[in-house]
């Protein structure tokens, strides 16, 4: 066999990554905006180990990049830029909903909403940038992707009221794909513990995320 064909015997049998989708899983809050307090933890550690264990559901049939890693904070545009910059099929950015206080977990999905009357906290409504509003093209798909996550979000937590609403969130409005935040049920005293919330949130989650891909061709990538 001649050297081009050995090449070529080469790059026909080396394992390709055929990814079915780029999901950019996104945990909110890091470094010194450390989110809620828990109780047991910062929320900042809590939806970091969430999205860890929903990427580790999701790796392998897909590639999977976290927007942080550890410890740090970025901003919200800077957020769904990595995911533009990835051309990602999908953005997810989770954080832990707040508690009725005293009261059950509650759960949130939020799309994109520009027309939303509510407006977020103020860490989640920050300057425009240049690239504003590129949710808007993908309001439909988004809309389809709070579906599922809310439907399986009630299916794993059913003692969890789970509301999807809209609002003009800085973190998805510059999304060019498919987002959502979702407010993941944070443990509470009497309820289950906080590894068994995070187990059930992340295959939650990664049901939501194959149910919603299994609907959506996905394009080739470059
Ligand atoms: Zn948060």
């Amino acid at each position: 066999m001649n050297k081009a064909a050995l090449v070529l015997l080469a790059l026909l049998t080396a394992p390709l990554p055929l990814f079915a989708a780029t999901v950019v899983v996104d945990p909110g809050h890091g470094g010194n905006r450390p989110g809620a307090d828990l109780g047991d933890g910062r929320e900042k550690e809590f939806v970091l180990e969430a999205a860890r264990r929903l990427a580790g559901l999701l790796q392998g049939r897909h590639q999977v990049v976290l927007t942080r890693e550890e410890d740090y904070f970025m901003g919200p545009a800077d957020r769904a830029g990595l995911a533009n910059n990835l051309k990602a099929d999908l953005f997810l950015s989770i954080h832990a909903a707040p508690r009725g206080l005293p009261g059950p977990a509650r759960a949130f999905v939020w799309r994109w909403d520009a027309a939303s009357t509510r407006r977020p906290a103020a860490e989640h409504a920050a300057a425009p940038t240049p690239w504003q509003a590129l949710q808007a093209a993908h309001a439909a798909e988004s809309a389809r992707l709070a579906q599922v996550a809310a439907l399986e979000l009630g299916r794993a937590f059913p003692d969890t009221p789970v509301h999807a609403g809209g609002l003009p969130l800085t973190v998805l409005e510059g999304a060019d794909m498919p987002a959502l935040l979702v407010e993941i049920p944070q443990p509470v005293p009497g309820g289950q513990d906080r590894e068994a919330v995070l187990s059930a949130a992340a295959a939650a989650l990664a049901r939501a995320v194959e149910r919603f891909l299994a609907e959506t061709p996905v394009t080739a990538g470059p």
